[in-house]
């Protein structure tokens, strides 16, 4: 396809505002790409390489206006340029509107597609110098960057240069989403929409989507897989209460959430993962790291691939954070982490300096089987045993529950081991890539902490009948107190004997287990939510209610008044 004749269609495209009518011409666009339908469909959203390639062309606003004003003639400098961008607000306008092509002398030592001066630059011509572009490096790599650009530019005009501008610098903004592709790609090809969307989760790649539909319809797209090597996109999490997890699935999955970096492990001790650039036959031939964002991460962080390499044998995707930790094992913030991943200099030092593990939590493939499908526990015993003895301190371990007390257990146990907290997953659910859905839930942090005044407890059971275990908590009126929930939740075993040594000298009657207190001793305590109940005498209840420390600042007089609770109620 000549680059004009994409220009014009990328023109028509941005003139429409309805989504129907763009999603008509960008299927008219792919039936029309041939074989630059690859190229194409990449093109129309703005992107030159696929999702699943970390490549970049790294070119800069200047290093583009350079390469515009050296197309435009000697009289147009960069800075002309820039100060026109600045104007008018889009690179395409400007490059839209300079008479290109006087200089068919220079751009002969351009790197140039190859083409004689007097040919249309055709798509698959800018495709092929765009990758030439992208693979230049070392010293003087700018100059053959700018080079390249402005034999492309020297050979493009009006509505050419408008979108190899835009292309470029990332800023297409002709109204195409990755929606509009996918629907035009079913339309095109008369393919089942799901089967696109499917398709695209597991390769990431709009063009090889694009020309599988074409070629091999429905049946194709359902028999692409998973490859090792390529990422995916991570499997997202919404904001949830346990409340809202044992609605929807009886039981919950309950997890630890780690202060990290998200981080896709691609493994196979048979080679050939590595991306051709460093070395082969190494362990980066055998393991790539990828990051959220689907950057390769491998280089900044060999104890991971160390890690990787010493526990798994047979090929394996896995999904899971990456944690800094301090030399006793106790986990460092998250920046710390960044810090690691950014690192491109002096690894071995930054090593040093901060030590990185692997939590790993979810498995997408193991030996052979692409595992998106299977059910959450599933692919959790696949990840156990890929990671084996060696892995096992790896493993994130998973707890099935339907209790909200033993879940919020789980809770204060990760926040004492320094943890953000807890994730709930859906048991029975897929893995979905690059979807954020009801399936992960991050479980919401409290709102705001209330300060309550401790009217009652009762004494443990077992080897905890010595003390005290639950405590009845009230909030203040004009009259006195009113209760609206316990707690006995998020208090460790030495915070346990404490409460029950500054609770004592305040009994004030006991009946079996049950003991009532005179107000003296305000908690302060975290919940989720605040609802209106029967059961306690204010007529409302905490609904997972936490300890989480003793204001010993406070009076009873100071605590919160059950106004307040009224108030933050229906703020809910
Ligand atoms: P947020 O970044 O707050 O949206 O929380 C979601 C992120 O938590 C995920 O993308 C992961 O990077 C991270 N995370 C930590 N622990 C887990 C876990 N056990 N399961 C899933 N995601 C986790």
């Amino acid at each position: 396809m000549e680059l004009a004749a994409f220009a014009e269609r990328a023109r028509a495209i941005e003139a429409e505002s309805a989504d129907g009518e763009i999603r008509e011409r960008v299927t008219d666009l792919l039936t029309a790409a041939n074989d630059d339908l690859p190229v194409v469909a990449r093109y129309v959203q703005g992107r030159v390489f696929p999702a699943h390639d970390s490549t970049k062309l790294d070119i800069g606003p200047s290093l583009c206006y350079e390469a515009i004003a050296k197309a435009a003639g000697r009289n147009v400098a960069a800075d002309d340029v820039e100060a026109r961008v600045a104007d008018v607000g889009d690179v395409g306008e400007v490059a839209a509107n300079y008479d290109f092509g006087g200089q068919q002398g220079l751009a002969a030592f351009g790197a140039g597609g190859g083409q004689s001066d007097d040919d249309g630059l055709t798509v698959a011509e800018v495709d092929a110098d765009l990758r030439d572009l992208a693979a230049v490096e070392g010293s003087g790599s700018t100059d053959t960057k700018r080079d390249i650009l402005f034999s492309l530019f020297n050979r493009s005009e009006g509505d050419e240069a408008r979108y190899l501008a835009r292309l470029v610098l990332s800023e297409m903004r002709i109204g195409v989403g990755e929606g509009a592709v996918r629907d035009a790609i079913a339309d095109a090809f008369d393919v089942p929409v799901e089967a696109v969307e499917r398709a695209l989760q597991v390769t990431n790649d709009y063009g090889e989507v694009a020309v599988v539909a074409r070629e091999e319809g429905g049946s194709g797209l359902e028999s692409l897989g998973l490859e090792i090597g390529r990422p995916v996109g991570a499997m997202l999490a919404q904001a949830g209460t346990v409340t809202d997890a044992l609605d929807d699935w009886e039981t919950a999955a309950v997890e630890w959430k780690y202060d990290g970096a998200r981080v896709q492990v691609h493994h196979d001790p048979a080679g050939g993962v590595g991306d051709g650039a460093g070395e082969s036959d190494g362990p980066n031939d055998r393991t790539r790291l990828f990051s959220r964002n689907m950057e390769d991460v491998t280089d900044p962080l060999p104890e991971i691939v160390e890690f990787v390499e010493d526990a798994l044998d047979a090929p394996a995707i896995l999904d899971g954070e990456v944690v800094a930790v301090a030399d006793d094992g106790s986990p460092l913030p998250f920046q710390e982490v960044l810090r690691r991943f950014r690192r491109k200099h002096d690894v071995a030092k930054a090593r040093e300096d901060v030590t990185v593990e692997f939590r790993a939590f979810d498995c997408l493939h193991a030996a052979g089987d692409d595992l998106l499908d299977d059910p959450l526990v599933d692919r959790h015993d696949r990840l156990e045993a890929v990671l084996g003895e060696a892995g096992a301190p790896a493993l994130s371990p998973l707890h099935l529950s339907d209790d909200p007390d033993e879940i919020a257990d789980i809770d204060a146990e990760a926040l004492d081991a320094g943890h953000e907290g807890i994730m709930l997953k859906n048991p029975e659910s897929a893995y979905t890539p690059g979807r954020r859905g009801k399936n992960w839930l991050k479980r919401k942090p409290d709102v705001e902490t209330l300060d309550l005044v401790v009217t009652g407890a009762e004494w443990g059971e077992g080897r905890r009948a010595e003390l005290l275990g639950t405590f009845l908590l009230s909030a203040r009126t004009d009259d006195g107190f009113e209760t609206l929930g316990k707690v006995a939740t998020g208090i460790t075993d030495e915070e346990l004997e404490a409460l029950s040594d500054l609770l004592e000298p305040h009994v004030l009657s006991e009946d079996g287990a049950d003991v009532d207190v005179e107000p003296a001793v305000v908690f302060e305590v975290g919940y989720e939510e605040i609802q209106p109940s029967p059961t306690y005498s204010s007529g409302y209840a905490l609904r997972f209610p936490r300890f989480l420390g003793v204001r010993e600042d406070k009076d009873p007089d100071d605590a919160d008044s059950l106004e307040r609770v009224e108030r933050l109620a229906e703020r809910q």
